[in-house]
């Protein structure tokens, strides 16, 4: 069995699944949980029978670590969700997905959620030319996210976009230039486009509570 190392490997573990905390390594057979080489969960599953209000617990939880979200601000984004019709847990999804930190994410512009909140933090980022340093700003339809101009900045940003090449591709909601350091949103992300490994219904019956 892998070692599992490092408090963010530890907090996969618990909760049974990769949430991608780490960067690079993620992406790679150096991930301890892919080094187990079994399914996610299943060995801390035969150690610990959950309850049903464990399980719905787990993916609150697995969902708040994933996007750095703290629980004020989840019960923020599950408010907004409630509000509007439809899927309530494809729209929490969506909100959690346009957070500014995870779209530099997923443009790989920044190595991990984490990482992405620093760089848009100390001002790396600008979103249509303007300056943004608040992580969990909710992007739109058009929106183009590109380093700032300055030299460090573009250093910043395109030793990730190097660090990343090879890793999880750049979602279909999403268009990257990379030679240019320049992210589109083409569109809101469609339910078939949410590729995230949570179950937003689980998420959604333990806030509906
Ligand atoms: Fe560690 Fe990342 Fe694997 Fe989680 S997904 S166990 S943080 S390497």
């Amino acid at each position: 069995m892998a070692r599992i190392t490092g408090a963010k490997c530890r907090i996969c573990r618990r909760l049974g699944t990769k949430l991608f905390l780490k960067g690079t390594r993620c992406d790679t057979a150096k991930c301890p949980i892919e080094r187990e080489n079994r399914p996610p969960g299943a060995h801390g599953a035969k150690r610990i029978r959950l309850t049903e209000y464990g399980i719905h617990l787990r993916e609150v939880q697995r969902a708040k670590k994933m996007y750095g979200v703290m629980q004020t601000q989840f019960r923020r984004y599950y408010d907004e969700a409630i509000a509007k019709p439809g899927n309530t847990g494809e729209y929490l999804m969506q909100i959690l997905e346009r957070r500014l930190d995870n779209v530099v994410y997923r443009l790989r512009m920044g190595s991990s959620r984490h990482h992405s909140r620093q760089i848009i933090g100390h001002g790396h980022i600008r979103v249509n030319g303007k300056k943004v340093t608040i992580p969990s700003y909710q992007v739109d339809a058009g929106d183009v996210i590109e380093g700032a101009k300055r030299e460090k900045s573009q250093k910043i940003i395109k030793e990730s976009l190097a660090m990343r090449k090879d890793m999880q591709a750049v979602p279909s909601w999403l268009k990257m230039v990379e030679d240019q350091v320049v992210g589109t949103v083409v569109t809101l992300p469609t339910a078939s486009e949410l590729q995230v490994p949570l179950e937003s219904q689980l998420v959604v019956e333990f806030m509906s509570r």
